[in-house]
């Protein structure tokens, strides 16, 4: 298969995109509505090296069309390599403060480091290439399945793509299809599953290879069996790397490093899950209700 028989434009406009510190976001920033009048200050320079510590030090935020103060004052550490799983009921700010990272909404106090650099002082592009985000709504878009993981590293080559599709356990699903890498997803092609989506925004995160990574848990949609080959893959996606995931699942939550519950009131506890069922507290309450146990 000869996966570079693309009109060059396209391959040109992801480049572009990539450059502009977009990629993998403008898209979804367009699906999202997100404000786009967060640019790039003077003093902003690129982040390198990231060992991936993220700070929240009194982070306060609203919705500028919301009433209401979502996250107050929130502080939060999360070591350079760890996992940290954030539950918490709905409507706490949950996924509002994952959004916070990769400055897709401007915080009104306070401030957000990454290997203590304020987040405002880093250039847009540079802070959202170092930040892999897995939605619970996958956003794939019209083209070819290899330009779908290409959006993760416009510069990388058809190993590196095989090799994340792989890892990503989609590899041999590609090659079934009628035009392998090159097939067409979307509207006038090839239809996908939710797993199958799954999959291919979890290559192109392999990718993309980020230190930082955040994780919306699916809450459903996805047949057991699927789901289990998913989270193995989210595993070994986020080995090595910074994440926040945002759990549903048992399985995840018992194996972060800390857990750190979010309520209407703030960040109410924190730690491992066997301290805080001893705590007997909020995490305690959330977990027998949502295990019924
Ligand atoms: P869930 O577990 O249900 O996903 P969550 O803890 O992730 O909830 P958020 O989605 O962060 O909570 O929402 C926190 C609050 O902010 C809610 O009151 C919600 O209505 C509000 N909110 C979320 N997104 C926006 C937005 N784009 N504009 C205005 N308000 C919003």
């Amino acid at each position: 298969v000869n996966f570079f028989l693309q009109p060059i434009r396209r391959l040109t406009e992801f480049a572009q995109q990539y450059e502009e510190g977009m990629a993998g976001f403008s898209r979804f920033m367009d699906a999202m509505n997100i404000e786009p009048d967060i640019i790039d200050s003077e003093q902003a320079t690129e982040l390198k090296d990231v060992a991936g510590m993220i700070k929240f030090n009194n982070v306060s935020f609203s919705y500028k069309n919301g009433k209401e103060t979502v996250l107050s004052n929130v502080n939060l550490e999360i070591e350079p390599g760890k996992t940290v799983a954030l539950v918490g009921p709905s409507g706490a700010g949950k996924t509002t403060l994952c959004h916070l990272i990769p400055r897709f909404y401007e915080i009104d106090d306070g401030e957000i480091l990454i290997d203590e650099k304020n987040i405002k002082d880093i250039k847009l592009g540079s802070l959202r290439k170092n930040i892999g985000l897995v939605q619970q709504d996958v956003f794939l878009f019209t083209g070819t399945i290899k330009e779908n993981i290409l959006y993760g590293n416009p510069d990388a080559n058809d190993e590196e793509i095989v090799e994340a599709a792989k890892k990503a356990s989609i590899h041999d699903f590609i090659l079934n299809l009628p035009d392998g890498y090159d097939t067409y997803i979307g509207e006038k092609g090839v239809m996908l599953s939710g797993g199958q989506k799954q999959r291919i925004s979890i290559a192109r995160l392999f990718l993309k290879n980020p230190p930082i990574l955040i994780l919306d848990e699916a809450t459903s949609a996805l047949d057991n069996k699927t789901e289990i080959e998913i989270q193995k893959s989210l595993e070994e996606l986020s080995e090595g790397r910074t994440t926040l995931v945002i759990a549903h699942r048992l399985s995840t939550i018992k194996n972060a490093d800390e857990i750190i519950v979010l309520t209407n009131e703030g960040i109410e506890e924190k730690g491992s899950h066997d301290k805080l069922l001893k705590k007997d507290g909020i995490y305690a309450k959330l977990y027998k209700s949502q295990f019924k146990i």
